[in-house]
């Protein structure tokens, strides 16, 4: 069995395949290589991972520390070394191993890792073998295989999430495109609180605007494009939220700053329920929904119910009380529509 592959915490972007450049039998040990490259004045074995000609995996350099495997390529890579020389002499055995190995590392990264060979940065022809048709490498790429079903729920196990190499890089949606890719962006930005408009799959300016609004509040550049880096912050934001400022708004907030329907239903209702003789304080509280408002109200409600002045009758009062409400109602209607952020 492979040893567990564990993410070492210094960051890690890539992955180096090589050969031990020998198929000597008594050189097929990680303990060989150590030695070597001591003697090459080097602090141990360069490599993270041996692989022997019989497929198992040894352990070399702390998987912590960088790798002395390719000059200039070190920082940020893994390295590992399968036993061999010729390329017809390697076995399926450690071709098994390594693609067994890079498969984990590739998981352990959600396939942000990228594979080479070290004839990639350096003019050796190391590490001999097709390693692109081992691991089945597209632009230095590792798939991720998914068992039957796993796709269903991609939120549930993200872990598990299939990267199709590039296709998360070719996706960009913009003002004027129409599809499937649309709607489901649509779908998207609607399940994180946004309002793209009809869920149409055309990418019409409410959209765009509901795309602008995500990415000001993800801290995206506000291009209205989406592109890699906004699908993929569509996985971890969170669900928009209303400002505080709004959610608190009350319907005397809401008719000290200008609005009209609140000011009118406030001043009605207060009208009303004071022509009605009844509680003020219980309009408010209704009205507010919070009893700390009432201490601020005072002053206002002073003015509101001055410009009504004294009315006496029972009808005046039975007319205060449906006033008061009706009023009560829409002003409800509103302060709803105003704490959902359905009006500006
Ligand atoms: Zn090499």
């Amino acid at each position: 069995m492979p040893p567990t592959f564990q993410k070492p915490k210094r960051r890690v972007n890539c992955v180096f395949i090589h050969c031990s450049a020998s198929d000597n039998p008594e050189h097929d040990s990680a303990a060989t290589m150590d030695r070597w490259h001591r003697e090459r004045g080097w602090s141990g074995i360069g490599y993270h991972y041996f692989i022997r000609k019989d497929g198992t995996i040894e352990a070399g350099r702390d998987i912590e520390k960088v790798p002395a495997a390719q000059r200039g390529n070190n920082v940020g890579s893994i390295a590992i070394c399968l036993h061999g020389l010729d390329a017809e002499k390697f076995s399926q055995e450690q071709f098994d191993a390594l693609s067994s190995l890079c498969d984990q590392i590739n998981r352990a990264y959600r396939a942000q890792v990228t594979f080479h060979g070290h004839c990639e940065v350096s003019n050796k022809t190391c590490p001999v073998f097709d390693y692109v048709g081992v691991l089945g490498l597209i632009d230095g790429r590792m798939a991720i295989t998914v068992a039957e079903g796993a796709l269903q729920d991609r939120y549930a196990a993200p872990d598990k999430t299939p990267v199709a190499p590039g296709s998360l890089t070719n996706m960009r949606l913009r003002a004027g495109d129409r599809g499937a890719d649309v709607e489901m962006l649509q779908r998207e930005l609607m399940s994180l609180g946004y309002r793209p408009g009809k869920l149409d799959g055309i990418f019409g300016s409410l959209t765009r605007a509901a795309v602008l609004a995500f990415q000001a509040d993800n801290d995206l550049a506000t291009d209205g494009i989406v592109g890699p880096v906004t699908l993929e912050a569509f996985d971890f934001a969170s669900k928009r939220q209303v400002a505080p400022e709004r959610a608190k708004a009350s319907l005397l907030t809401l008719a000290t700053s200008g609005s009209r329907i609140a000011r009118g239903s406030l001043a009605n209702g207060i009208a009303g329920l004071a022509l009605s003789g009844g509680g003020v304080i219980a309009l408010v509280q209704e009205l507010t929904g919070a009893v700390d408002d009432v201490n601020g109200i005072v002053g206002p409600l002073q003015g509101v119910l001055s410009e009504h002045g004294p009315v006496v009758g029972g009808a005046v009062i039975a007319i205060g009380l449906f006033i008061a409400w009706q009023s009560a109602r829409t002003g409800k209607a509103r302060l709803e529509d105003h704490r959902n952020a359905k009006t500006l």
